[in-house]
């Protein structure tokens, strides 16, 4: 079966912004961008304040606060994905991104044995733009899936953006259930029937067989920042300028700090970037699927334990300096995948991390471009998916530095869980779709 060809054949997506949107993996930060916007935000009063009464911050801390305090954080009340916002991601240029990775997941869940029920979870799902390319995939291979019962979890801590989420994956006419009290603050219908949760903590998401997507999740997750000095790792903090009261500026912490046991031992970088929460994360997903199978695919920008200063903030599509008006830019930092595979331990096995460029190859994203092209003859919409390839695919662009990592049960990788072939003494499984050549062919 071509499942290129049946994914979403006959339906070609309306018109996704192209150029000249910044996407977030493109720059490094100096530290010395010229400060854009010197208005004091709420944010940055609230920081004075807890800097004042506490002392110094952890570089860590203020990516928090920054970023998803409940009240002002960045992520909480606004829509920053797109061309009004501040930066662009994958999905949202070309909706090959998501048809591709809905086959992926697919092909995992026959790979293991088409399990007659499955969760599928996201972390961090945005405008819930993949989401929605991965279920019009679910549906055109609805055949393959009829008998499989499939529910979505959402896992987000945005009021705004899961409201945009419910707009993009639910049935208008059936209405939403709220609890903001419950850790299942939302409940909803998707619009081909498919039961859909909202959860702030993936702790909450019920421990069943699953598969796990975190596209440009890991990179908002906060990092402590330390650098090498004579008298060992120091800590990077955030501090009031002594010269000007309403401004911040980064100083070293005095003595050594707890974070500092995220370092290891023969570290030969003189700045690292360390990410605690990254760590929880990959130990619950590895937890999870080495009880209950499943699988976990992670796409980020990122380095293998090699980069030193990656912390930087994005605003209206241009780099912006990180502590200038807080809680109006985006802060992110590369994730480290040497870390995150550290951290599932070998509870699970690891493939990658691979350039995006060679995962979407493998899954056939030139057969998939190709089928799109000959279904329109519309130039603007011609345009847009080469366009759109173009920025996914060129080294220069998104190819090279956005990677894929997935975790699998090991049993996936030795054939336990496979079908075996009457013939042979020992089962075959199939090569992981993506990181090998596709799995179906
Ligand atoms: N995956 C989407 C969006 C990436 S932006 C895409 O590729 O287009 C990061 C997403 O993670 C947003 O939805 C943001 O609200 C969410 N997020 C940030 N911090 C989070 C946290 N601690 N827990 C859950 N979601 C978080």
């Amino acid at each position: 079966m071509n499942f290129l060809a049946a994914a979403g054949a006959r339906r070609l997506c309306a018109m996704r912004a192209v150029f000249p949107y910044l996407w977030r993996g493109k720059y490094f930060s100096s530290g010395n961008e010229p400060a854009e916007n010197n208005s004091v935000t709420p944010m940055l009063r609230h920081l004075i304040y807890k800097i004042k009464s506490t002392g110094p911050i952890t570089v860590a801390e203020y990516m928090k606060e920054v970023l998803t305090n409940p009240a002002k954080g960045y992520y909480m009340n606004r829509d920053m994905l797109g061309e009004e916002g501040d930066f662009i991601t994958s999905p949202e240029i070309s909706q090959m991104f998501g048809e591709l990775l809905g086959i992926w997941f697919i092909s995992e869940w026959i790979a293991a044995g088409k399990n007659s029920a499955f969760q599928l979870v996201e972390l961090g799902p945005g405008k819930g733009t993949l989401l929605g390319d991965i279920l019009r995939v679910f549906s055109q291979l609805g055949s393959l899936l009829k008998s499989c019962d499939i529910s979505l979890h959402l896992v987000e801590v945005s009021q705004k953006l899961s409201e945009i989420q419910a707009l993009t994956l639910t049935e208008e006419k059936v209405p939403l259930e709220r609890n903001a009290e419950s850790p299942v603050y939302m409940k909803g219908v998707t619009k081909s029937g498919i039961p859909v949760s909202w959860y702030r903590d993936l702790q909450d998401v019920p421990k069943e067989y699953s598969f796990y997507l975190a596209h440009e999740f890991f990179d908002v997750l906060p990092v402590h920042k330390f650098q090498k000095t004579p008298h060992g790792w120091r800590e990077v903090l955030v501090d009031i300028d002594p010269q000007v009261s309403d401004k911040l500026r980064f100083v070293l912490a005095p003595c050594a700090t707890p974070a500092e046991a995220f370092i290891q031992n023969d570290e030969t970088r003189d700045h690292v970037e360390v990410c605690p929460e990254a760590g929880v994360v990959i130990q619950e997903l590895s937890e999870r699927i080495s009880l209950t199978g499943g699988a976990a695919l992670i796409a980020d920008y990122g380095h293998d334990g090699t980069k030193t200063d990656t912390f930087r903030g994005f605003c209206g599509h241009r780099l912006h300096d990180v502590l200038t008006a807080p809680g109006t830019a985006d802060l992110t930092a590369d994730v480290d995948f040497s870390y995150l595979r550290r951290m599932s331990q070998g509870k699970v096995a690891s493939l990658g991390p691979i350039e995006q460029q060679t995962f979407l190859r493998n899954m056939g994203i030139d057969v998939r471009l190709k089928i799109l092209l000959d279904k329109t003859e519309e130039p603007s919409l011609r345009q847009q998916l080469l366009q759109g390839y173009n920025m996914l695919m060129n080294p220069m662009k998104m190819g090279e530095r956005f990677n894929f990592l997935a975790l699998v049960p090991h049993q996936r990788l030795h054939g336990s869980n496979h079908q075996t072939n009457a013939r042979q003494s020992k089962p075959s499984p199939s090569p992981v779709a993506g990181f090998g050549e596709l799995a179906w062919r």
